[in-house]
């Protein structure tokens, strides 16, 4: 076997077997494959696809080639969520403590955000404090402990992954079904979790663009998931405009809190109803109760308060001060004035995530830094009116703002 002739098979669009699979993932982690020749196979597996079988076998090479986590320590189903990314997506700040202060042992691994996608793991950062560097044993603790733990990533989790999405990313491979499936899945099954929700988005701003693709990416997640005894659940969410009505990163926490203290200033019930539609997802997969049960419990549980508490106290044994959880002053703060009067059709998540990595709030390339405070606030949310003069939204930044990003925004809201 070579790496030549596996790219020859892929070209001519014959099916890899297991062991073609598992020579190219441990060939290239190992750097005994070069960057192009992986990155012509890549390319081959964008064009003429993989298979079903083939897309497990890729899901598994990738899970071997690294630690695979074991939470059997912790008692109760352990149940994790996904989101494919989005803009303005907190949703897992305000779930996770939803399901912990229901009893439901939540163990997080989150990553950092890339491009236009947010990270949960920035957005934690931007608390003063806040630790996500735990050992395996703080981490266990916090979750026998208090339900819930919120870690970065260990480097030693699917290592093949890490090499593979950083070529795919330069290589005009991202945007493959099987690849994406394999990577997400290879993650979240070696994170330990008994049972995934997957919350893939369609629209302007997600990797899918419609409806119908991102179905067929999440039917694909889950079959791979289950062929690995978990549990897993989906839902298809819309990220043609953000979601809720914060970008950025401490401003995303203040938001969450806010949504958990259901004090949310208007505009946010987007977000609160695609967090409960999640929670209750997970809630179900957790416990086997039906909708109306588990949609009763997650209400209640932010209805009473006790959901907020629990993330107070998942920040503070971390490390955060929630005293810092507010919105700060920035060197720069404009505001963005419509210059039409009409309804807001659709406010274009891509073009606001594009100013929000302007601003300082997101990263192009992995190692860039952010500027936690940064960030935009929707004022006007879609569907809303506005007349010619109104602000629509304020832009937050340690960095001069350009007349370019105030005309993104501007061109970003669509008033018809
Ligand atoms: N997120 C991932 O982790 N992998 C992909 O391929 C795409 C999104």
């Amino acid at each position: 076997m070579n790496i030549l002739s596996i790219i020859d098979k892929k070209k001519n669009n014959e099916i890899l077997t297991q062991e073609e699979i598992n020579y190219f993932v441990q060939g290239y982690t190992n750097d005994e494959i070069p960057d192009y020749q992986m990155s012509s196979l890549l390319m081959a597996i964008r064009i003429n696809g993989m298979s079903d079988d083939e897309t497990f076998y890729l899901t598994e090479a990738m899970i071997n080639s690294g630690e695979v986590i074991d939470l059997s320590e912790i008692e109760g189903f352990k149940v994790d969520k996904h989101s494919t990314g989005g803009v303005g997506d907190k949703v897992t700040l305000v779930v996770t403590p939803i399901l912990a202060s229901l009893g439901i042992p939540v163990a997080k691994f989150s990553g950092r955000g890339l491009g236009i996608t947010g990270g949960t793991l920035d957005k934690l950062e931007s608390i003063r404090g806040f630790n996500f560097e735990l050992t395996r044993e703080q981490f266990v603790d916090n979750v026998k402990k208090h339900n819930i733990a919120i870690a970065g990533q260990t480097g030693n989790i699917v290592p093949a992954d890490k090499k593979l999405y950083a070529l795919r990313d330069v290589t005009g491979t991202v945007d493959s079904i099987p690849l994406i499936a394999s990577s997400i899945m290879s993650k979240k099954i070696a994170s330990g979790a008994d049972g995934i929700v997957l919350d893939v988005k369609y629209g302007l701003g997600a990797f899918m663009k419609t409806k119908k693709d991102a179905k067929v990416l999440a039917e694909k997640m889950k079959a791979i998931g289950e062929n690995f005894n978990r549990k897993i659940d989906y839902v298809l969410s819309d990220m043609n405009n953000p979601l809720g009505k914060y970008i950025g990163n401490k401003v995303e926490v203040v938001e969450a809190y806010e949504v958990l203290s259901l004090r949310m200033r208007n505009s946010s019930e987007d977000l609160l109803e695609e967090c409960v539609t999640v929670a209750v997802k997970m809630h179900q997969l957790a416990t086997g109760l039906s909708e109306r049960t588990s949609l009763e419990l997650v209400g209640n549980a932010i209805s009473s308060g006790v959901a907020k508490l629990k993330l107070i106290e998942m920040i503070e044994s971390q490390g955060g001060d929630i005293k810092d959880i507010n919105i700060k002053d920035t060197d720069y703060v404009v505001e963005v004035v419509s210059d039409t009067s009409g309804i807001v059709e659709v406010i274009s998540a891509l073009k606001v995530g594009e100013v929000a990595v302007t601003l300082g709030a997101g990263r192009l390339t992995k190692d860039a830094k952010l500027d936690y405070d940064a960030g935009i606030e929707l004022v006007v949310k879609h569907g809303e009116e506005v007349k010619s003069g109104d602000v629509i939204a304020r832009l937050y930044s340690n960095r001069e703002i350009t007349s370019d990003s105030i005309n993104k925004i501007k061109v970003a809201y669509e008033i018809v």
